[in-house]
Formats: structure tokens, sequence, C-alpha cells
């Protein structure tokens, strides 16, 4: 009824145009966003679908130009399992390339900041790894602004290095190459940059554009020049704020202390959180009580780019939720709340993921224009098989992009990553391994498994034309 008052026609038409889509509906039942779709083009209407974010009327804010200041950068440490990501967020957190305070970071809060001897600053993710990356951005958030790619000289660009460089690349964030453990002898820096540089991604040594450098993260050689590395990347990426306004930005963790009650981990990321304010994070809100930062110091205000640990939400909101200050308690909470609602109602879905039998209808509509698939498969051969046939589908009107591409079954952080890059997964000769399928369904995210490339390749492309038949 909601939809027919919105169109100005009677709901029995409503009705009846539900009916012949199959859909036996009443008056009150909520529709799903593509037959609200359907029904609205029936009427002539389209439908634009806003997030409950955006619906919720927070005020749109368009900063002054003079009110823009320079940010601090914020970088994500990401690369393959003992490659050092840990080892070099510890040493920059501990070691003494901070100016003053050398080594006072006590608490691990999720993020820190350090200020180098110029005086300028880097704040940092301290959950390494591209999961954790691109799990914020399958919530909506993109906090990372250079990803930092830790390869080990002494090993390989690994199968985990790749998927950090493709899920950096899919988010469009800016990489840096650690070339770590250089200390042992049996490192060969040199190695990974030829490989770098087989796989299209030439450092800067190797006549390539992206940064990287040489270092030891157990002895902290080569940490300093690799930081001014990424000050050099900020400044090319100008990176601005406004810290006369009120603060927005993300949560990057968040639980309950016993004594304290729950504590929040936020990374402002434009203007200014100050004790007092009230804040709005995901479906919790409340009053800031106090802020801390990862030094234990009580701090009253927290500008951009800044972390800073907060008292005072009523609940633990998830990484990744936006925060945002709101000038009213009251429509804090009552937005809250009906957040709340709409987690439980999960039948009113609006952000829906690509699924292959959805793909002709889109591009018919006009409103797709690149398909991004990940892909897997069981040897290299038939991956580079795959990804070169997937590729020449590519017309005009439609661009296949291969995000990701590797060897192995398809794993959680596939998922995630075409949930954050709204992609289709498809697998040859693989499987969900783990928890893959579990969040695959909770994301609704479409996988395919093949053992013909034939089937493979026949599927996307009746899938493009749109003639692909559901499957039941
Ligand atoms: P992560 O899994 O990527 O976080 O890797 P860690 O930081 O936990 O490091 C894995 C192992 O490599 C640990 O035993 C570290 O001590 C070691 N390691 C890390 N960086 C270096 C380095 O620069 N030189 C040497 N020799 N060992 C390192």
């Amino acid at each position: 009824s909601e939809v027919a008052i919105m169109m100005d026609v009677p709901v029995t038409k409503v009705i009846s145009a539900c009916m012949t889509l199959g859909m036996m509906v009443t008056m009150n039942q909520r529709l799903d966003a593509e037959t609200l779709s359907i029904v609205a083009d029936e009427f002539g209407y389209e439908v634009d679908f806003v997030s409950a974010e955006e619906e919720e009327s927070i005020e749109e804010f368009v900063d002054a130009p003079e009110d823009l200041v320079h940010r601090a950068p914020i970088v994500t440490v990401m690369g393959h399992v003992d490659h050092g990501k840990t080892s070099l967020l510890d040493y920059i957190r501990e070691e003494n390339v901070i100016a003053g305070e050398s080594g006072g970071i006590t608490q691990h809060i999720g993020a820190y900041a350090v200020e180098l001897e110029s005086g300028q600053k880097i704040s940092f993710l301290d959950t390494p790894g591209h999961e954790a990356f691109t799990a914020m951005r399958a919530r909506g958030a993109q906090v990372t602004d250079i990803a930092i790619i830790v390869i080990a000289a002494d090993d390989d660009v690994m199968p985990q290095t790749k998927e950090a460089i493709s899920h950096a690349q899919a988010a469009g964030v800016p990489i840096i190459f650690a070339i770590n453990k250089v200390d042992l002898p049996t490192s060969n820096p040199e190695k990974i940059k030829e490989k770098l540089a087989s796989m299209n991604l030439l450092v800067e040594d190797w006549g390539g554009k992206i940064q990287s450098h040489d270092i030891s993260a157990k002895k902290g050689t080569g940490v300093k020049e690799l930081l001014e590395k990424v000050l050099l990347e900020a400044e090319i990426l100008e990176l601005q704020a406004n810290p006369t306004r009120l603060a927005q930005g993300t949560v990057v963790e968040a639980f309950l202390d016993k004594g304290r009650g729950y504590v929040s981990t936020i990374l402002v990321q434009t203007g200014t959180l100050k004790i007092g304010d009230y804040v709005l994070a995901g479906t919790n809100s409340g009053k800031v009580k106090a802020m801390q930062d990862e030094r234990g110091h009580i701090v009253k205000e927290a500008g951009p780019s800044t972390p800073v640990s907060i008292l005072g939400l009523d609940g633990a909101p998830q990484a990744g939720d936006k925060f945002v200050v709101m000038e009213d308690e009251r429509e804090a909470k009552d937005i809250a709340s009906k957040r709340t609602q709409l987690q439980r109602e999960q039948s009113v879905r609006t952000q829906r993921h690509i699924t292959l039998d959805e793909i002709g209808r889109r591009i018919a509509l006009g409103d797709f224009k690149e398909l991004n698939i990940i892909l897997k498969g069981d040897v290299d051969g038939s991956v580079e098989a795959l990804t070169d046939s997937f590729q020449k589908l590519s017309t005009e009107e439609i661009q296949v992009n291969i995000l990701h591409k590797g060897v192995g079954a398809i794993t959680e952080s596939d998922v995630l990553l075409a949930s954050a890059s709204d992609a289709i997964i498809i697998g040859f000769n693989v499987r969900p391994a783990g928890n893959a399928r579990q969040v695959a369904d909770q994301e609704e995210i479409d996988i395919r498994t093949y053992s013909i490339i034939y089937d493979a390749i026949n599927d996307l492309k009746d899938a493009m034309e749109g003639m692909l038949s559901p499957v039941m």
C-alpha cells in the first residue's frame, strides 16, 4: 500500500501487478527490491534505492573549500601470512620513528597514529590483512588511503600476496610494497621485484610507478624511509577534511568492557569529535562520555584521521559501521532504533548483489556496464585460459573485469571481495572452502562452479546475452 500511495495508483492495481509476477501479496506486505523495481516499472516509475543511512535524512553537508585542511593518511598493512605484517606494525608502534614520545603506545585499540620527526602524521589500522580491509569495505566503509603490502624477500609473491594486491586494486587504494626480511642472508629482493614485474606491477627500481622499499621489520632497517614514501604517496592523493564540522568516520572495533561499558574505537574521517557529542553508529547511539588515544591519554577532541576509543555508546557497533555526530540526541536514538527494526525485517533488502541470472536483464536496462568476476581454479593453466576467454566476452556495452584470479578453493576472503565489489565468483574444479558458502549465502553472492571450461564460457556468454535460464 505504501508503494501504491507513492505512485498514486489504487492498491488493488499494485496487488494485481504482483499477481502477474506470480506473487500473492497482501496490502501490508513488504516487497523486495527487485519486485519493487518491476512493479514500479509497470506504472512508469523508476525506483531509486537509497541505503538505510541515506534514507534517514542525515544532513548533506557541503564543505566550504576554505574549511578544508590537509589530513594524515590512513594506512592498512596487508600481505601473506608470516611475511611480517605484525612485526612491521609493532616496530612502527614501538620504535622511535615516532618523534617525542617514543614507544608510548600502550593500548591496542585497533588503530594508532604516529608522528614522524618531520611532524607529519600517519594513522595505521592495527588489524593487518586484506580480510579485515575488505570486510569493512563490504559494509560500505572505505577507510584506507594507502595499502602497504609486505612481501618476505626470502619467500615469494604468495597466493595471499596476490589476494592482497587484488583487494587493494579493487578498492582503488594505492599500493606501496615493503620488501621485508632483507636482513636474512637468504633474502633476494630483486627476485621479488622481478616477479612483481612479471605480474605487470612495475616498482620504481624497475622503471615503474609503484613505490617499494626494502626493509627489515625485525631490525627496523628502512622502515623510516618506507614511511616517507607513504607520506609522498599521501601528498599525491591530496587528502583533505574539514575539521570544523560535526564528526563522521568509521568504527574500527568495539567491545564490552566489564568495568567501563561499551568501548568503541573509531577513526574520525572528517570533522572534530568532542566529548558530549551525540553519536550514531550503526544500530547504536549515545553521548560521548570519555575519549582516549592509543597512549591511554584522555583527549577532549579528535580531528580528521585520528583514532580514538570512546565510551558512551549503548552497545557495540560492528567494525565498518559508519558513525556520525548528530545535533540532537533524540534523533540519533530514533535512527538507531529504526535501523535495528530494519535489520530485523530481513525481507527488505535494498542492496542485492549481482547474479549470473540477472546480468542479461540489468544489461538490457542499461544500468550495468561492468561485470566483475572473481575466478578460482585448480590449476594455473585453466585459470589463465578462462581469464582470456572471459575477457574476450567484453562488448561495447559491458566490460568483463577479472578482479581477482588464483589457484585454490573459493575462500571467505573471495566472498568478501565479491561483496565489496559486487562481483560473481566462478570456480573451476574448485569448491567453496570453510565458511565461504555460508558467508556467500549471507551476502547473497552468486558462486558458480564448473568442471568443463566450455560450460563456464557458454554460461557467461548466455548470461550476458540475457539467455540464461534461471536456476531453480
Ligand atoms: P605476519 O603473519 O605477516 O603478521 O608475520 P609476523 O610479523 O608475525 O612475522 C612472522 C615471522 O617472521 C616472525 O617470526 C617474525 O619474527 C619474522 N620476521 C618478521 N619480519 C622479519 C624481518 O624483517 N627479518 C627477519 N629475520 N624475520 C622477520
